[in-house]
């Protein structure tokens, strides 16, 4: 109930005061142009595993491959820039989904600019159903939809939200200090679709931020344990833990 409240409360809100862009408050969109064009893409990437070693594309880097599932992690921004840290906190805790567009633009700004290899698939990092219901839409599809769409002037890559399954309902990440916590709270939690088909297929995984990445090396796990050939991650930013 305090949640309808809340997301009634919010849509009130929207209809009384229309939209303006997050930063300068140009009336029309919630990121104008000129804002969208002004945030800084990440040129450097590191292993997402060590953090420590700058790796061509956020590819995980040599020493970390052995311990990993994920062959690397692309971050489009840093989560410092007020345009990232505004436009994620009114995406994913105030329900404004048409911010996806800017966000998924970032996606694909960022990706045209690596030599990774084109994904076979692009699939989100799944909401249990639980969380879908409450907010209504899985703001990781959302992103990773509308990445597909557009990354290729031309044509589309295949699309599939339905690839992992979140089996619990697991406490949000964020709201976990440590990182051992965070591990055993998201070990188990996913599992493969029956009808999934990833064998030998690179896949793009996307989610909105990683925090310590438990969920994607977790989501990384299944699919290379289900015959993925490669398996990379995008998020917008990556957010620090202050523990
Ligand atoms: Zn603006
Ligand atoms: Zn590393």
């Amino acid at each position: 109930m305090k949640n309808f409240l809340k997301k009634t409360h919010f849509i009130i809100l929207d209809t009384l005061f229309p939209i303006s862009c997050i930063n300068c408050k140009k009336e029309g969109s919630w990121l104008c142009d000129k804002c969208q064009n002004n945030i800084h893409i990440n040129e450097e990437h590191l292993c997402p595993i060590c953090e420590k070693m700058i790796t061509p594309d956020g590819r995980t880097c040599l020493s970390c491959k052995r311990k990993s599932f994920l062959d690397g992690l692309l971050v489009a921004a840093s989560y410092s820039q007020f345009q990232i840290s505004k436009a994620v906190h009114l995406f994913k805790y105030r329900f404004v989904d048409d911010l996806h567009i800017p966000l998924g633009n970032l996606f694909v700004n960022v990706l045209r600019k690596t030599e990774l290899p084109l994904p076979n698939i692009i699939t989100p990092v799944p909401l249990h159903k639980r969380r879908l219901r409450w907010r209504g839409f899985n703001q990781s599809a959302l992103l990773a939809k509308h990445l597909a769409d557009n990354l290729l002037p031309q044509n589309k890559i295949p699309f599939d939200e339905n690839i992992l399954i979140r089996n619990r309902y697991t406490s949000p990440q964020m709201k976990i200090k440590d990182h051992i916590s965070r591990k055993q709270n998201i070990a188990g939690a996913f599992s493969l679709s029956p009808d999934a088909e990833i064998k030998n297929k690179t896949v793009l995984l996307v989610d909105d931020i990683a925090t310590t990445g438990s969920t994607l090396f977790e989501c990384a796990k299944i699919l290379k344990e289900a015959g993925a050939s490669e398996v990379f991650a995008i998020v917008i930013a990556r957010q620090e833990t202050k523990s």
